[in-house]
């Protein structure tokens, strides 16, 4: 039958295709659930300033478990979650459920960290982020200093005019906004420099390269110097060797994030280690401690 309609058809019906097709539409009949059915959960990834050597800031990355599917990562039902609106529904838990944490770990007496949150296009496209979040802030009683978002660098360049705005607004409430994925796009310098930001994340990709060859190596020295220059912070994304780290530290990268130090975990997993830094903090003060 697919014969006659012709050859768009046919492409259409083609069994690779239609599988794909099946799963998507399986995935997000899904994922329309797992909020109510409280399968989702956030992970925190710790990062690391290299001058004292102690967490700063975590990220907190999103983690689906469906009952029969298991773990289905972020780079798949994040795109899905894009695309059906759902993102917005489940980037405000998102947003929710990171600023309480961090309000919780803060009256455990836990040394303060800043709480990264990742903001897709479409929650950005959304008129009432700035109000949800100046309310959750107030809601949980954080300080705006200890909030950070995340924005990939091709938001922040493609829509730049509304983008600026809302950067702005959200900037003098005192929320620190990073770039993410720095250097994956085609952002001209011009546009880097009108953009109200904080920090740059080095995207993985010339992490992974730094240890091979001199280009990568020209790439990251290039990017630190431009964001110093800029007056921004800049943070290397996914560290893994030892290699990286010292190249990192001799150029002064401000801070890393990476397997190396931490992998993402639960909260309770994170409660441990910043209990263990604010004990080892307490143990050297007075004893002319480099950690301010
Ligand atoms: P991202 O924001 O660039 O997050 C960093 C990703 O790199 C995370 O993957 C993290 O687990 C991984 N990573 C960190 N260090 C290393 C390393 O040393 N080696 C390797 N191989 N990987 C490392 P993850 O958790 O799978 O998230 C993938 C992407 O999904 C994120 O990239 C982000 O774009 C998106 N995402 C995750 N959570 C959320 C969320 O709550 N909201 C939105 N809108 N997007 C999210
Ligand atoms: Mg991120
Ligand atoms: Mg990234
Ligand atoms: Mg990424």
């Amino acid at each position: 039958k697919s014969k006659e309609k012709g050859k768009n058809h046919f492409v259409l019906c083609s069994p690779v295709i239609k599988e794909e097709v099946n799963f998507k539409t399986k995935l997000t009949n899904h994922l329309y659930h797992a909020l109510e059915r409280d399968e989702l959960e956030l992970h925190y990834q710790p990062q690391i300033c290299l001058q004292t050597g102690k967490i700063v800031g975590v990220e907190a990355l999103l983690r689906w478990t469906h009952p029969e599917l298991n773990m289905i990562p972020p780079n798949v039902f994040i795109p899905l979650a894009e695309q059906t609106g759902l993102i917005n529904p489940i980037g405000e838990w998102v947003l929710k459920t990171a600023c309480c944490q961090n309000k919780a770990w803060q009256e455990m007496g836990l040394p303060p960290v800043r709480m990264a949150v990742n903001i897709s296009a479409t929650q950005f496209r959304n008129p009432k982020l700035t109000t949800l979040i100046k309310k959750l802030l107030k809601e949980t009683d954080l300080k705006p200093r200890y909030f950070e978002l995340e924005l990939t660098e091709n938001i922040a360049i493609n829509q730049s005019d509304y983008i600026i705005e809302i950067l702005d607004r959200l900037r003098k409430q005192g929320v620190f906004i990073s770039i993410d994925d720095f250097g994956t796009e085609y952002s001209s310098l011009s546009r880097l420099k009108t953009l109200p930001i904080d920090q740059i994340k080095i995207d993985k990709q010339f992490i992974d390269g730094v240890a091979k060859g001199k280009t990568d190596q020209a790439i990251v020295n290039t990017i630190i110097l431009l964001a110093k220059n800029l007056g921004l912070n800049v943070i290397a994304e996914g560290v893994e060797t030892h290699e990286q780290l010292a190249f990192l530290k001799d150029i002064q990268c401000d801070s890393v994030q990476g397997f190396y130090y931490h992998r993402p975990m639960p909260a309770q997993e994170l409660e441990i280690i910043l209990q263990y830094q604010n004990d080892t903090m307490i143990k050297s003060q007075g004893v002319n401690s480099p950690c301010v």
